[in-house]
């Protein structure tokens, strides 16, 4: 069945969302920028009556399974809310549903052992605590084989030793997930031995010298590090692609209010046929985009994040593309303006090469689509492909002789059909 409606009970929750964070997030995001780290316990508790609010709609943390300890609404269900959540940079947040604390609560709700759960994850879940996860190295991002971090054993102790690049917000973290050679483990920040660089500011060099943790540190199996790691960014990744509609969208609503706002040689801006075509193709392409999204959505529901890979991974790409040209198309019809920072279109832009390398560089992604699509072909036998038309015509010569055999008149229209076609190809 098709069907590309959302079912009434959700869309009245959806209606909710779009509300709750046109009249309550965005207005907090001005007056109190980062509200939910704030250290000022009158904003904290603020941000902890507006999450309340998001609990008792049923919508805290919604990117975990039901069987991990979330309300279980899948993923095309996330993907519907995203979209209207990731227009404000800080709804995440206030939905309990932010990166990177998002992944690292899967993994830990995946493979954490009750107490680790009990440790990390319930105070995860409530913003008690924030994480971050170190997998880059400096040598090495996109070949996990690379990587050196590695744990040794040491008594009732794990000893890890290693360099990691671009933790994002590792500085203000409370725990730190390490991607080591033999396995995740769960590093307070504060251990001594972390030494977190001065710069990059935001996302943290990070040098992990003799950090001695607890034998009960480990998260999942030793050496179990990349089933982790995938697990984390498939997930993600598509995360990222709903919000990016959301981006998109945004974007796209103001080069519309633009182009019908401002004047040009005689006609609003709106009518001159190549902002048309901006509008136009950048309308096509948010479509495509969404409906490519939901798609897989759908089918990590349906199936797994495992099996739905490959059009994750094409996900992956093809958002980053998107946001590039709907930006570039917004930026141009608001013409000066959109080069200032007075406006999202600005940084949006700028914004859209990060996405393409962030959870993993757009190249790679393209070469994990391109093998994995090539592992349902053959190569053909022979010299010619299988559309090559005289091998076919002599093939369907073959099939239908048969029926000519047993049908005269038709064995004669067939023969007139023949000369006269060949004498036309002649
Ligand atoms: C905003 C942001 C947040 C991030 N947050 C985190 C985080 O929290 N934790 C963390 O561990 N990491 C994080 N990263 C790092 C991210 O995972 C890496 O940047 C990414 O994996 C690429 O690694 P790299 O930067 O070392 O690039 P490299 O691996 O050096 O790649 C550079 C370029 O080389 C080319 N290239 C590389 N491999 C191939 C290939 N196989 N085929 C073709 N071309 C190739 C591509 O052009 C690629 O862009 C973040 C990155 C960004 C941008």
């Amino acid at each position: 069945m098709w069907d590309f409606s959302t079912e009434p009970e959700f869309q009245a929750k959806l209606d909710w969302v779009d509300q709750f964070c046109r009249e309550k997030v965005e207005p907090l995001e001005y007056v109190f920028p980062y509200a939910v780290r704030s250290p000022d316990p009158v904003v904290k508790a603020y941000v902890r009556e507006l999450q309340q609010e998001v609990k008792n709609q049923g919508l805290w943390a919604i990117f975990l399974d039901h069987e991990l300890g979330g309300p279980g609404y899948g993923q095309l269900k996330l993907g519907l809310l995203n979209e209207v959540i990731g227009r404000y940079p800080s709804a995440p947040q206030m939905f309990g549903a932010a990166a990177p604390d998002t992944g690292n609560m899967e993994m830990l709700a995946a493979y954490g052992t009750p107490e680790q759960k009990k440790r990390w994850l319930e105070p995860l879940l409530n913003q008690d605590m924030f994480s971050a996860y170190s997998m880059t190295e400096p040598q090495g991002g996109s070949d996990p084989n690379l990587f050196k971090t590695h744990a040794v054993r040491d008594g009732d102790d794990w000893v890890i030793n290693g360099e990691k690049w671009f933790t994002s917000a590792g500085r203000v973290a409370d725990i730190l997930f390490v991607m080591c050679t033999n396995g995740m483990f769960v590093v307070p920040r504060k251990t001594p031995g972390v030494e977190i660089q001065p710069e990059p500011r935001n996302h943290n060099h990070i040098i992990y010298r003799d950090v001695r943790v607890p034998r009960d540190h480990l998260l999942g199996p030793e050496d179990g590090a990349k089933v982790l790691a995938q697990r984390r960014l498939g997930g993600g990744r598509i995360h990222h692609a709903m919000r990016t509609i959301a981006q998109c969208k945004l974007a796209f609503d103001m080069m519309c209010e633009r182009a019908l706002s401002r004047e040009s040689h005689g006609k609003i801006i709106g009518e001159h046929q190549m902002v048309q075509e901006k509008i136009a193709e950048s309308y096509a392409s948010i479509r495509m985009l969404r409906l490519f999204v939901l798609e897989t959505a759908w089918k990590i529901d349906s199936t797994s994040t495992q099996e739905a890979r490959t059009d994750i991974a094409a996900v992956k790409f093809t958002m980053a593309r998107v946001l590039q040209e709907v930006s570039f198309n917004a930026l141009h019809i608001l013409g000066s303006l959109g080069t200032t920072d007075l406006t999202p279109i600005q940084a949006m832009y700028a914004g859209a090469p990060t996405m393409g390398i962030a959870d993993g560089v757009d190249e790679v992604h393209k070469a994990t689509v391109a093998r994995r699509v090539l592992q349902g072909y053959r190569p053909h036998e022979g010299y010619w492909p299988t559309e090559y038309y005289p091998a076919k015509r002599e093939d369907a010569w073959k099939k239908m002789q048969p029926i000519l055999d047993r049908r005269p008149d038709l064995a004669q229209s067939a023969e007139n059909y023949k000369k006269y076609f060949g004498r036309r190809t002649r």
